[in-house]
């Protein structure tokens, strides 16, 4: 006992003066002692501090209960950014440089691939055959460097240039994911479906919603657009992780194609936690939000209607709607699984895939992480997938909410379909009555005001 005591002593010593390499090497020859679980999670440690991130995996992949801090996770994100690192960012043939007066000359093409000059280097997009930047409306163009650029670059807010006239066909940002499955089941049938594809090395993995598109296209016979791009690497030069550089970027390559498409409209899957909801935490109107009174004219200026068809319905709601569908078993929002499984320890798992009947640990770091963060992220309904899943004891402090009535939260929310122009609003509000209840008035929706 004393001996082993001591041990621990000494390793934890060389950890704390930075002697990692050595600590680790004291540690390995514990691990077959009582001193296992010490030795194990600073072993852990050690890796992580060395920036050893493949070992690190081959460990934890070995000794799943020794990684108590997440480090798992940190060193998949690590070894993902050494690799794009060092597969650098393409460029195209002919350079020019960021133009700040002529914004619309920082287009070009080459083949296939689309490219934006931005103030610090160069994305681009793989079109399909066919497409032709040329013929692309400049409102096009201009509208997608305001969605990809505007928060660095305010100038590319202010365009005023002829507006183009409506094409023909709805379609939808698709990610694969519930809410936007839930969205196309609502949407007419020849609504076309477009995946934007992040295609650099991340730790998104492509094949739950690969498996998703295939099931469609043999089903359905519809078939799923992939736009591969890399333009989710605009905001890493402001310090910020790969992403969307603002909400609406994520339809950039609708934008894009609007005119190719002879589109009428772009449509997203956007459920009442992002609109008629803040932060899925307090009701508000959103009607008045600056958001819903500046994007649609600006899209509209694009010849685009801007089309919300699950703002009046909750993630739950989605949920129902995926489960009585005919994709019920091959939608997943998971972006953490491998090869058609999902991984059963990520929030989305826990609020999604928990709630649908799939296997989940809701004992996982990542979900008892954010049960006690606060605020709770998308927290009504995370409470309602609390209370669905009998899981109320993860979150004591959450109980009081927990007790109440949440079955409205299944629910669809009336007024939430005057965002939607006719006819599309009543092909949208009879095909929601075919899945879900409408929520009773005086609606719960409004007294939403959770200090979770
Ligand atoms: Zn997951």
């Amino acid at each position: 006992m004393l001996i082993s005591a001591i041990r621990r002593w000494r390793i934890r010593r060389l950890y704390n003066a930075g002697e990692w390499s050595k600590a680790r090497k004291e540690c390995e020859s514990e691990l077959a002692t009582s001193n296992y679980m010490f030795a194990a999670e600073l072993m852990v440690r050690c890796l992580y501090n060395e920036a050893q991130w493949q070992a690190l995996l081959d460990f934890t992949n070995h000794h799943p209960e020794s990684d108590l801090g997440s480090y798992t996770h940190k060193a998949k994100r690590k070894l993902a950014e050494k690799i794009e690192a060092s597969e650098g960012i393409p460029e195209p043939d002919h350079k020019q440089d960021w133009n700040a007066t002529d914004l619309l000359s920082n287009w070009s093409q080459e083949g296939n691939r689309v490219w934006l000059r931005h103030p610090w280097g160069w994305v681009h997009w793989d079109m399909p055959e066919g497409f032709v930047l040329g013929q692309t409306h400049p409102s096009l163009l201009h509208l997608a460097l305001e969605v990809l650029l505007s928060p660095w670059v305010p100038e590319t807010k202010s365009w005023d240039v002829e507006a183009r006239s409506r094409g023909q066909h709805h379609a939808l940002s698709y990610s694969g994911g519930i809410d936007s499955t839930a969205a196309m089941i609502l949407m007419p049938d020849n609504t076309i479906l477009a995946y934007h594809e992040r295609n650099f090395t991340s730790m998104l993995n492509h094949s739950l919603p690969y498996s998703t598109f295939e099931a469609i296209e043999l089903r359905t016979n519809r078939r799923v657009l992939r736009i591969p791009s890399n333009h989710e690497k605009i905001r890493t030069f402001s310090g910020k992780q790969t992403g969307f550089s603002t909400a609406n970027a994520a339809c950039v390559h609708l934008i894009l194609l609007a005119d190719h498409l002879d589109l009428s409209s772009i449509a997203f899957g956007t459920v009442i936690e992002n609109t008629w909801l803040e932060k899925g935490l307090k009701y508000r109107d959103f009607t008045q939000s600056h958001y819903w009174n500046y994007w649609p004219k600006k899209f509209e200026q694009a010849g685009l209607m801007y089309v919300l068809p699950i703002n009046h319905i909750t993630e739950a709601g989605a949920l129902s709607i995926c489960k009585q569908s005919s994709f019920s078993d091959v939608v997943n929002s998971c972006l953490r699984g491998h090869t058609g499984e999902w991984c059963g320890k990520c929030w989305k798992c826990f609020h999604k895939n928990g709630p649908l009947g799939r296997k989940i640990d809701p004992s996982s770091k990542e979900i008892s992480h954010f049960l006690n963060k606060k605020p709770l992220r998308t927290a009504q309904h995370a409470l309602w997938a609390l209370k669905v899943q009998g899981l109320e004891n993860l979150a004591p402090q959450l109980s009081n909410h927990i007790a109440k009535d949440l079955s409205w939260w299944e629910k669809a929310y009336q007024p939430g379909l005057e965002l939607i122009d006719e006819p599309l609003r009543s092909f949208i509000e009879k095909r929601t009555t075919s899945y879900l209840e409408w929520m009773a008035e005086p609606y719960a929706l409004i007294s939403v005001d959770l200090d979770v």
